[in-house]
């Protein structure tokens, strides 16, 4: 026995209702029959008016020699990767291939690992195309969900398995927790694709061993190289004090990434009689509040967990790592880490700094990728 959606094949993690088996293992996404059949029906949905979309502004050579490309990929029936570095914009390379989609009448689904995530991308997406419904569904919210162009969280897709599916989908982040090594999400996905799939990566990890085209987005929308980190060898004990000389020597913005919220405790206390700091951590309340208060110049140093290692953007601002040696900085996180610098086209660069007491696997990975990244010419 096979359960259809995990694979699991453990005789043990099947149980049995009125005469039919389903699957324990991926319940937590709904209850899964072994024997069932899956609808796999695709309907095509017509407008009485074309779909458009606006951008308020251009997109960059780059950006728009992606999104033709994607455009072919979809009419020649064949998927697309998108290798996009922090900043390049990869939001807007999809929206002339979902604009396309939708006026062909197909069903276009864009999904993403978290509901910070998914929120911020519904607004994005509510701007620019302004003439069509867009079904909104994460954790705890269901709006229009039976509309032909749905956002929502790579958890929510288990709704849509066994409904009309969609002839394009969309994953954004698929490199990040938690769909990242995760078979049941990528399942899900699977099952709900019934057309041609766009995958967009910040980082490479997921690009190997994959059959579809890569397409490489290396330069930000401004154009400038992303920073290179630069690692200090220097033993745990001494890297407080060197935090404190960085902040003080770089006299800007600086969010100091540490490996856990224990230490964001200790890292606040220690700075706290020479900056204004603040932590920020899933035991944090107010985390919105104290990246606001950084963002309006209220605080000179952020304390951080990963938490905010993606889709944030402050201007002007630079990094540290403390103790970069630790498990949790491998590459893919270092890479999300170095990209929160030089977002914003009249700040475009910036410092990363990783204190360390060796040179790590990731830090190694994380920086010859980010040289190679740089050297590409696209
Ligand atoms: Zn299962």
């Amino acid at each position: 026995m096979q359960c259809p959606r995990c694979h699991n094949q453990d005789a043990q993690m099947f149980y049995q209702i009125d005469g039919q088996y389903y699957c324990r293992q991926c319940i937590p996404f709904h209850r899964v029959f072994v024997n069932e059949e899956r609808q796999t029906e695709s309907k095509e949905f017509l407008f009485h008016k074309p779909i458009s979309y606006a951008l308020n502004f251009q997109l960059s050579p780059s950006q728009q020699k992606i999104s033709l490309r994607l455009l072919e990929n979809y009419q020649n029936n064949l998927n697309s990767l998108v290798l996009a570095v922090c900043g390049s914009g990869k939001t807007e390379v999809v929206f002339e291939l979902i604009c396309y989609a939708l006026n062909q009448g197909h069903r276009v689904c864009y999904c993403v690992p978290r509901k910070e995530l998914v929120i911020e991308l519904y607004q994005r997406l509510k701007e620019a195309f302004c003439n069509v419904t867009i079904g909104l569904l994460y954790g705890g919210h269901i709006e229009n969900a039976d509309s032909n162009f749905i956002v929502c969280t790579m958890h929510q897709l288990y709704r849509f398995e066994n409904q009309i599916g969609f002839q394009l989908m969309i994953a954004d982040e698929v490199d990040a927790f938690p769909y990242y090594g995760n078979d049941v999400l990528n399942e899900m996905f699977n099952r709900c694709c019934v057309g041609r799939y766009v995958k967009l990566s910040a980082t490479i990890p997921l690009l190997k061993d994959n059959q579809d085209e890569v397409l490489i987005m290396n330069r930000r929308y401004h154009g400038h190289d992303l920073p290179v980190p630069k690692l200090l060898i220097i033993p745990t004990i001494f890297q407080g004090i060197v935090c404190k000389w960085l902040i003080s020597h770089l006299q800007k913005k600086v969010i100091i990434y540490v490996s856990s919220i224990a230490c964001v405790h200790k890292m606040v206390t220690y700075l706290a009689s020479s900056f204004k700091v603040a932590g920020v951590s899933s035991q944090h309340m107010n985390n919105q509040e104290t990246i606001q208060r950084f963002k309006d110049n209220q605080l000179d140093v952020i304390v951080s967990t990963t938490l905010l290692e993606r889709g944030i953007t402050i201007e002007d601002v630079q990094v540290i790592v403390y103790q970069g040696e630790k498990s949790i900085f491998d590459e893919r996180t270092l890479t999300q880490i170095a990209g929160r610098v030089g977002r914003k086209p009249n700040h475009p660069s910036g410092k990363v700094y990783i204190l360390a007491s060796g040179r790590t696997k990731g830090i190694q990975q994380c920086i010859q990728n980010i040289k190679k990244l740089n050297s590409i010419d696209a």
